[in-house]
């Protein structure tokens, strides 16, 4: 994953500035969290791993035990056998939605999707929500998930 940046001068606005159109499906989607699209990664620093755990009445090392795997340096939830998350639930969408990480929550805000025009356009292939002339999310939004992102790459390096 990448850190926030943009293809912009340093005196020019972002491609998004003005807005784009995403509108999240729902769970009857499911795209981001199932394996349909193909094996992922849902990264978790400790804060988020205590917060899953503690939703799910688990102590952290019984939480990490059952649902976590190690990559490197840094943690991702598991999968199911068939690339789903562990915590997908077909048709209903997130079981720990209330705790659920922040790329989950950030998302398709994330840096190096909407890099440039074409990146998000690529992203759509993904994500049925995205560039569908459904409602503009302001460019203001977006600035701010992106920021949101941002914090989330500088927990996972403490
Ligand atoms: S892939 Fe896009 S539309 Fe589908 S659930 Fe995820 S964010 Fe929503
Ligand atoms: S934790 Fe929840 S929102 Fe995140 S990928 Fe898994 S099922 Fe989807």
């Amino acid at each position: 994953m990448l850190t926030a940046m943009t293809d912009a001068g340093p005196d020019s606005k972002p491609w998004h500035s003005d807005g784009v159109h995403f509108r999240c499906k729902g769970p009857e989607c499911g795209d981001c969290c199932s394996g349909k699209k193909g094996s992922g990664y849902v990264w978790v620093s400790e804060t988020e791993m205590r917060a899953i755990a503690t939703q799910l009445g688990l102590e952290i090392c019984q939480f990490t035990t059952k649902y976590v795997r190690q990559v490197g340096n840094r943690y991702s939830l598991i999968e199911k056998s068939n690339q789903d998350c562990i915590f997908y639930i077909k048709d209903k969408g997130c079981g720990v939605y209330d705790a659920r990480p922040t790329q989950c929550r950030t998302y398709p805000f994330w840096p190096e999707v909407v890099r440039t025009p074409e990146s998000w356009a690529l992203e759509a292939l993904q994500c049925p929500g995205i560039d569908k002339e459904e409602p503009r999310v302001p460019g203001e939004e977006v600035a701010k998930q992106l920021v949101i992102d941002a914090k989330r790459f500088s927990m996972h390096r403490e």
